[in-house]
């Protein structure tokens, strides 16, 4: 048996994050993952917003930044004239596209450096609990069970995350249209634009859209997030991006070295992601943006608080819901807002037809880039098709 006064499980930027704070403040700490190699296989459009940097204490490193990017395009179905973003504006996804199997290795080797024990190939395979506390895991290790014990537990096993299911958390389950599936080629010799990050709505992506996220001078990944309520089959997804990428000579002539694909939530800030015991950070808890499925900084931002509260569990011996809600709050606080308009604004653009987001995209396209404001959209509309104020109501 092991004991740690805390237990991280899952390598990714939760974890990592969860793993470098809790270390820092003096707590012996341990993170498990299951894969061998932390960071791959990518699964990963790679783009990466700046300005939650700080606040995370993460410095800007070549070694992961593939290409840095003035902003964003997005593109109505008509792909006329793009809205143009500044990378401040874009949300999520905007800024930087690194190299997410060096970006998530290099943070691991932060929380190392910083005194956190690091097991990989190591899944946890079930929970350990003392009446309503969870106190630890059990982990293959080494070709043996261990039993990791542990004052706290920090579960950031990604969005496929069974840790807090298996602890008892239902509230986590997701309903269909809060599920994007993703699939995406990383393409060479294609045409994209290394200063911008390119998004294409409408029913090319039914729900969702398509990205074209550039990795420096004619290589991008090329991707696509479809909701699966509006999934007839499996393989839909594949399809809708085959066709658009036919459709485009510039991508259609590229050459694909990679094939990804994955699942990313888009749902509103869940009410409870906690247990006694037990925090639930990054994609577990499900905290990607649910309009643009840009997840890497909250789940490092949420590894960040979930450390402060172990710490005050732990300085107070006190393992109770209340104070695990310290936790919660903290991530409502931070998210909850944005969240909610960003989930009403999908569930409306979801039903938008491609009519009304063309002349969405075309109006909102005449604003300046700095000047982008609601009240500068809703001026606009008034102007140019006063008849959709009605119907974009609730969106602006
Ligand atoms: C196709 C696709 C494209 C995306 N594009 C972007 C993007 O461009 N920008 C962006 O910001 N976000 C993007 N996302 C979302 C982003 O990848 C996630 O939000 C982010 O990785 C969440 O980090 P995390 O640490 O919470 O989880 P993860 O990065 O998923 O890490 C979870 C880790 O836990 C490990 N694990 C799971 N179960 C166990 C277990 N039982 N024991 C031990 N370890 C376990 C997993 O192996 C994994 O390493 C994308 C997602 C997909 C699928």
């Amino acid at each position: 048996m092991q004991n740690y006064d805390v237990l991280v499980v899952g390598g990714g930027p939760g974890g990592s994050s969860a793993a470098r704070f809790c270390a820092r403040s003096g707590l012996k700490t341990l993170m498990i993952e299951k894969r061998p190699d932390i960071g791959s296989p990518v699964r990963c459009g790679e783009g990466l917003s700046k300005e939650w940097m700080k606040e995370g204490e993460l410095k800007p490193d070549d070694h992961w930044i593939s290409d840095e990017v003035k902003g964003a395009r997005i593109y109505g179905p008509s792909e006329k004239v793009p809205i143009m973003l500044t990378a401040e504006k874009a949300g999520n996804e905007v800024g930087y596209v690194v190299e997410r199997d060096k970006f998530d290795k290099d943070l691991a080797a932060i929380a190392a450096s910083e005194g956190a024990d690091i097991w990989v190939k190591s899944p946890a395979l079930s929970v350990v609990k003392e009446k309503d506390r969870i106190v630890g895991a059990k982990v293959r290790h080494n070709g043996n069970m261990e039993e990791v014990r542990a004052k706290m537990v920090i579960a950031a096993d990604g969005f496929e995350s069974e840790f807090g299911r298996w602890a008892g958390l239902k509230s986590i389950i997701l309903a269909k249209n809060d599920i994007i599936s993703c699939v995406e080629y990383r393409m060479m010799g294609v045409d994209s634009d290394a200063d911008y990050t390119d998004f294409y709505l409408g029913s090319v992506a039914p729900a969702g859209y398509i990205w074209v996220f550039p990795k420096g001078e004619h290589q991008a990944n090329v991707g696509i997030g479809v909701t699966i309520s509006a999934m007839k089959d499996r393989f839909d997804v594949k399809n809708y991006l085959d066709t658009w990428i036919k459709k485009h000579p510039g991508y259609s002539k590229g050459k694909t070295i990679q094939y990804i694909t994955g699942g990313v939530s888009v749902s509103k800030v869940k009410d409870k992601f906690t247990l006694p015991g037990l925090l639930l950070v990054g994609d577990a808890a499900r905290l990607i943006d649910p309009i643009t499925g840009g997840g890497i900084a909250n789940s490092y931002i949420s590894g960040k608080y979930a450390a402060t509260v172990a710490r005050e569990a732990i300085d107070s011996e006190d393992y109770s819901q209340t104070m695990m809600q310290k936790y919660e709050k903290m991530v409502k606080d931070k998210f909850q807002r944005k969240h909610l308009r960003n989930w009403i604004a999908k569930e409306k653009l979801a039903k938008l037809s491609d009519e009304t987001l063309d002349k969405l995209v075309d109006v909102v396209s005449d604003v300046k880039m700095r000047d982008i404001s609601v009240q500068a959209i809703l001026e606009a509309i008034l102007a140019k098709y006063p008849e959709m104020v009605k119907e974009l109501e609730d969106l602006i």
